[in-house]
């Protein structure tokens, strides 16, 4: 079981910084978890990962499930074991990929019904075989299986899913209440802050180990996203990890930690390494341009990762263009290494109570762009002006 431990919360806003104890490591909060759709984070090995400083990590119970098979995974000792991971896991549900990825599906209170992405059989999971499947895996949290609208979709649509979601997440809970793994629920409601707040209200009476919000950063406004976690935080109780899925870019971390969020995962990092983009302080680099050719300076010369400390643009644009798979593997290093930087800059900032300082920094410090600076314009607007103080009290 994991154990959560609210440690700071700071004066000026919702960010709080704690610790999870699990029994794969100790993990200080607000934590980013790198996913590792496979098992592993795409082209790094366990050790890569450990040495950018994760403890906790996320792995896709479907991709598992339909390959290697979960029974396989536990009959080789289970996940950790069988990735050579010392670390914490968080395993999903599977419930997001299935109605993403799978072409064929069909939602009923029974469960879900789809379609194998990778041979076209047909496969059933029910809240129960899900708590099945992540038992197996062994992950030290577990997520309940949820139904996740797509965006955008009517109050109705939103309701019935949240109606759904709550009786499922409720046998969940039952399914797996002799189990040594956490479970944590998942808040969904749509863009309907009535509804997202229900819906916790719901899922706090069954009572879970951790809450997540699910459903978000699917492509609404980014000011409707964070409305939706500032309803949403009050109902969740204080001494529960409070988990936001799938998100985000870095400026999205920031805005959410401001709000009270503890957990992250996403696959930005890592995509956008594979894909030639990297983060710095300052300005997101495309790496394959032709302006660093002959730049020689490392990609941010304010990190220290291993990556920054001996190779230039030049050599890693080299790599590259010519496809050559160290360039993917070093870029994603280095993605990682800027996330996991970031999130230790905002514990450290909450700890000392300068959280919303260090937001204004962060921005400051950054190449402004139109959209960036229209993105801090609204989500800075409501729970805390830029000088830490509320809306509210800077009108007064
Ligand atoms: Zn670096």
């Amino acid at each position: 079981m994991i154990q959560f431990s609210p440690l700071h919360q700071e004066s000026t806003c919702q960010a709080r910084t704690g610790r999870l104890t699990t029994l794969h490591g100790i993990v200080e909060t607000p934590v980013f978890m790198p996913v590792g759709t496979l098992g592993p984070v795409k082209g790094i090995s366990p050790d890569e990962l450990q040495s950018c400083g994760f403890g906790l990590m996320l792995s896709n119970s479907y991709h598992l499930y339909l390959r290697p098979g979960h029974q396989l995974i536990a009959d080789m000792g289970g996940l950790h074991q069988f990735a050579g991971w010392s670390g914490a896991i968080l395993t999903d549900s599977g419930g997001f990929q299935m109605v993403s990825l799978s072409d064929l599906r069909h939602i009923t209170d029974e469960g879900v019904t789809f379609k194998s992405h990778l041979n076209g059989s047909m496969h059933q999971l029910t809240p129960e075989r899900c708590m099945d499947i992540q038992m197996a895996l062994g992950s030290d949290i577990m997520m309940v299986l949820d139904e996740c609208p797509t965006h955008p979709c009517t109050f109705e649509q939103a309701r019935e899913a949240v109606r759904r979601s709550t009786q499922w997440a409720r046998q969940c809970k039952e399914a797996a209440q002799h189990c040594d793994q956490a479970l944590f629920g998942i808040v969904q409601g749509g863009l309907d802050a009535d509804l997202r707040r229900w819906a916790a209200q719901a899922l706090v009476k069954i009572g879970f180990d951790g809450y997540a919000l699910g459903g978000l950063s699917l492509g609404e406004d980014k000011l409707a996203m964070m409305a939706m976690i500032e309803a949403t935080i009050p109902e969740l109780p204080q001494d529960r990890p409070r988990y936001l899925m799938g998100v985000g870019l870095p400026e999205d971390l920031v805005e959410a930690v401001v709000r009270g969020i503890d957990m992250f995962d996403c696959v930005i990092p890592s995509r956008h390494g594979r894909t030639g983009w990297l983060f710095t302080t300052t300005v997101r680099v495309m790496i394959k341009n032709a302006q660093y050719i002959r730049d020689e300076s490392p990609i941010d010369d304010q990190c220290s990762c291993p990556v920054c400390q001996k190779y230039s643009r030049a050599y890693l644009r080299h790599l590259f263009v010519s496809n050559e798979m160290l360039g993917v593997r070093l870029n994603t290093i280095h993605n990682l290494w800027y996330y996991g930087r970031l999130m230790k800059q905002l514990r450290e900032a909450i700890q000392e109570d300068r959280v919303i300082a260090f937001r204004e920094h962060f921005y400051n410090t950054r190449e402004a762009s139109p959209r960036s600076t229209a993105y801090v314009e609204k989500v800075s607007v409501g729970l805390t002006g830029r000088n830490g103080r509320s809306q509210k009290e800077q009108e007064l």
